[in-house]
């Protein structure tokens, strides 16, 4: 088995295997794809890439470990998921640092979220198993039962952001419901998927039932969406790749398809707020992993009365904040690197046309060192309602501010979006909050604080921000179908 090995936490040495996970096992590919630090620049090194005949051979060995994954006790499942839990957290910090090494993840936002995010997943539904029921429903003549059933070979399609979350995310719910799960991650972070794959392993999930399969997605993830036996597929990412699966799913099978998509969450900051609160968690929405997280909340809209305070103290935060750029690996590091060149490339274009477009620089909008991708937090403010900053998803740490006079404005603002993915709002007059909260555009939407994610609670947009839902019981909707048997009750023969 070919090994790639990489320096992680404290100079630790981790070894991944480099091929395909498909049938349990670590299979070469044709095709290979290299592996970038984003920190320095430098490759890593090659492991497999799957083409279509590849998604084949996974989807072969997926549709055997159907057959024996959809008859396996609940109580089986649940253990199975469990002891995977244990398995990631086990192995916590070769996890972080693999997240770390490709995705330029802080090694501590790794611990802090990524990892007990991910356990917490898998036990919260590892007690879903025998919970997944249906209905019995009097009818005319007869009696109905409703089952919820497995769709059967499934497929994730994550990005690079917070990989590991994002794909047990959907990795728990799928396999609790009784499917079987292929995997392509991002060809920018697919080492801790190899990672995850000897874990799956380790802890004796049937063969076929997780197959991982990194890749190309104009390759293997297009493979995967148009592929005629595969009857779901997830996908977190952009709108315009989101887009193409959903064609394909429509030129094909007609498979299922979920997408959490892009977003440019808006934070509306009231005059009635704890204005200290709404400070650390409007820099916090937009700093966090350098913003490259979906939900993160780029818009800023702060009520007129506050607003030059707010500016002031906000400004005076970010001042007195000192920020360690440098290796994500490195527990000193506040900062690491954008994902990639292109991804760098983008936000610094972004920052130019905040430049021209008529707001006013608050702060940052540098490129940092000449090595790695690193890039200041940036503030405009004053930002012009039709500004392309205003309106496109940056996914880098660039906010901008706006002033809004009524709470009337501060909805049409914030809605005044393509997308509708998180929102926050700041606020003590528990009147307008809940006015506020129902009236935006937004699947999910957090009150003096900033995402607080939570397994127990779905997570998932409107708009072009995509639909079905990530967590909590709702996602388990999509992960399964109902089927009702009716039986026809003959009267009693008199
Ligand atoms: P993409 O949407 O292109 O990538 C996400 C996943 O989709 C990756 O696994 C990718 O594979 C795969 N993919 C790409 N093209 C196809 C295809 N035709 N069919 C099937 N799968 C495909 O996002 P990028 O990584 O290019 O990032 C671009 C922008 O997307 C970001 O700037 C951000 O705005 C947004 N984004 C949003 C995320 C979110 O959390 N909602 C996460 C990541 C990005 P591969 O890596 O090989 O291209």
């Amino acid at each position: 088995m070919s090994i790639l090995a990489v320096t992680g936490v404290a100079g630790r040495q981790i070894e991944v295997p480099t091929g395909l996970f498909i049938h349990n096992a670590f299979i070469p590919a044709t095709n290979s794809l290299t592996v970038e630090n984003p920190t320095t620049g430098e490759t890593l090194g090659k492991i497999s890439a799957a083409g279509p005949e590849d998604v084949d051979k996974a989807v072969s060995s997926a549709i055997l470990g159907y057959e024996m994954w959809r008859d396996t006790a609940a109580s089986t499942r649940s253990k199975l998921l469990f002891r995977l839990a244990e398995l990631i957290e086990r192995d916590a910090e070769e996890l972080a640092s693999l997240e770390a090494v490709d995705a330029g993840l802080l090694y501590n936002d790794s611990m802090q979220m990524s990892i007990p995010q991910s356990a917490a997943t898998l036990r919260y539904y590892a007690g879903w198993t025998d919970k997944i029921d249906g209905k019995t429903l009097e009818m005319d003549g007869g009696v109905a039962f409703t089952y919820r059933e497995p769709l059967g070979v499934c497929a994730a399609i994550v990005p690079w952001n917070t990989p590991l979350m994002i794909t047990i995310w959907k990795l728990a719910p799928a396999l609790a419901a009784g499917n079987v799960l292929i995997i392509k991650p991002s060809e920018m972070s697919p080492l801790y998927a190899q990672k995850l794959a000897t874990l799956i392993r380790e802890a004796q999930f049937p063969a076929g039932v997780v197959n991982i399969i990194p890749g190309d997605g104009t390759s293997a993830g297009r493979a995967l969406s148009e592929h005629m036996l595969v009857r779901k597929i997830t996908f977190t990412g952009s709108t315009a790749t989101g887009r193409q699966i959903l064609k394909a799913a429509a030129a094909t099978n007609l498979k299922r398809v979920s997408l959490e998509l892009g977003g440019k969450g808006p934070s509306i900051v009231f005059e009635d707020c704890d204005l200290e609160n709404a400070l650390l968690w409007t820099r916090i929405g937009i700093t966090t992993h350098n913003g490259q997280i979906c939900a993160a909340g780029s818009r800023i809209y702060v009520q007129k009365s506050i607003y030059d305070e707010f500016l002031r103290r906000y400004k005076d935060i970010a001042a007195n904040s000192p920020v360690v750029f440098g290796d994500p690996l490195d527990p000193n590091t506040t900062k690491g690197p954008i994902v990639s060149r292109t991804q760098h490339e983008k936000v610094l274009a972004y920052i130019e046309q905040g430049r021209q477009c008529g707001s006013r620089l608050l702060f940052g909008g540098e490129r940092v060192g000449k090595k790695g991708y690193f890039v200041q937090d940036t503030a405009f403010v004053d930002v012009p309602e039709d500004a392309t900053i205003l309106r496109e998803e940056i996914f880098g740490p660039v906010a901008c501010i706006v002033p809004f006079n009524t709470e009337d404005d501060a909805i049409r603002m914030a809605n005044d979006s393509i997308y509708g993915l998180s929102a926050a709002v700041f606020s003590n007059d528990v009147n307008r909050t809940h006015r506020v909260t129902r009236a935006l555009d937004a699947g999910h939407v957090t009150v003096n604080a900033w995402a607080m994610l939570s397994s127990n609670v779905p997570f998932g947009g409107v708009k072009e921000s995509g639909f079905g839902r990530d967590m909590g019981e709702d996602a388990l909707e999509s992960w399964t179908s109902v089927k009702a048997v009716k039986y026809a009750i003959a009267p009693a023969k008199l």
